[in-house]
């Protein structure tokens, strides 16, 4: 616990409304069914921050990645900050403000962005329990359903890669339950082979049929002429868009992508690059802000306004799918959400209530806040030491 005042602190009045307790908890194995065709993964885990209020209200979050330094960082530095404050909740932007002035904690990178965003995404949840509202109509309340996808295909815990015929079950399946449009991940040969990627996706097309969407997503992991050679090869199954197809998602190899496919590019600002950088090179079709990895609801905000200046719309990738709802239904430019089908499975298995794909599309939680409630006892089952 820090004592020190902070001569930033002084130049904001106190508040009736301030937070009083931060508490995270490690939440692992909790079970979920495995992907229809695979035994793996069988447990799911997450941060789970609790911010209480003074009077009583929590507001929840998980993080992108459950990693101990974004624990070290909330239970060391910022809670601790924050609480001595009195912060007020609702001041989203002061508080990104109280751990924005230091080099030495932007240093600290992606991990600094993660445990930031799990302190602004619980105060929006308390914001709407506290003025009774739902956080995409304070957002702005552009719409009550949203489009949704759902990622699969990808193998985890050292399961066998899925073969294309494989593949093509799962994705036929998932359909049969509902699901219009379905990502697949490419470029996770050892050495990317987009030859091998197309076979993978034309079985995928040739399952599903015409009318389902399919989607790729190439995880930063393919250089220029691969990533061509595959939109190239892919353009006849008609690829509604490729996520982050190279590495470090470079804004000018991007932009020379984009120029020679017809497939539409998205990514999210990950790795080195920022939303306005991409937007600059017009590298990008599609932003894909993700609250949970990078500053939460408000720092997605500044990017999507950035995105609004340059007419380019948002997408979702990168997991945590629920609780990136409140964005894409409170913004006119939002758009489509990704339901990863593992974490998918986690946000069912921890959450009392989530929304669910049907057709294509999730409708918003009406609830205050974010809608998004730990199941009783989960914590007390499933935590493990921090
Ligand atoms: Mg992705």
């Amino acid at each position: 616990m820090m004592n020190q005042t902070y001569a930033f602190e002084a130049d904001f009045v106190a508040s009736k409304q301030y937070i009083t307790r931060a508490t995270i908890h490690n939440i692992r194995g909790v079970p979920i069914p495995p992907p229809p065709f695979r035994d793996r993964p069988k447990t799911e885990g997450a941060l789970l921050l609790e911010l209480e209020t003074n009077d009583g209200i929590i507001g929840y979050a998980t993080s992108g990645y459950a990693h101990h330094s974004a624990i070290h960082l909330i239970n060391e530095f910022m809670a601790p900050r924050i609480i001595e404050a009195r912060v007020d909740p609702f001041r989203t932007d002061l508080i990104a403000g109280l751990f924005d002035r230091h080099t030495w904690e932007r240093a600290l990178g992606r991990m600094f962005n993660i445990a930031l965003a799990m302190i602004d995404i619980a105060c929006w949840d308390i914001k709407g329990k506290a003025v009774g509202k739902p956080v995409h109509h304070l957002l702005g309340g552009a719409r009550d359903r949203v489009p949704v996808y759902v990622t699969h295909g990808a193998a985890y815990e050292g399961a066998p890669t899925y073969s294309r015929e494989e593949l093509a079950k799962e994705a036929a399946h998932l359909v049969g339950l509902g699901c219009t449009h379905l990502k697949n991940t490419v470029g996770r040969q050892r050495i990317p082979d987009p030859v091998d990627d197309y076979h993978r996706m034309a079985a995928m097309r040739e399952a599903v049929g015409a009318d389902i969407k399919l989607s790729m997503d190439g995880n930063l992991r393919m250089t220029l002429p691969q990533a061509m050679k595959l939109c190239q090869m892919c353009e006849e199954l008609d690829i509604a868009f490729i996520e982050e197809p190279i590495h470090y998602n470079d804004p000018r190899n991007l932009h020379h992508l984009r120029m020679k496919t017809t497939i539409p590019v998205a990514a999210a600002e990950n790795e080195r690059f920022s939303t306005l950088q991409l937007l600059q090179a017009d590298a990008v079709d599609i932003i894909q802000p993700n609250i949970n990895n990078d500053g939460g609801i408000t720092a997605a905000i500044r990017n999507a306004a950035v995105a609004r200046a340059f007419n380019v719309p948002l997408g979702h990738g990168n997991g945590n799918g629920p609780h990136n709802i409140a964005l894409h239904a409170g913004l006119q430019h939002g758009g489509l959400v990704e339901y990863h089908f593992h974490k998918w499975m986690a946000y069912n298995a921890i959450f009392k209530e989530v929304p669910q794909p049907k057709d294509g599309w999730l409708d918003v939680s009406q609830k205050p806040g974010l809608g998004l409630e730990p199941k009783d006892g989960l914590i007390a089952e499933y935590a493990v030491k921090v």
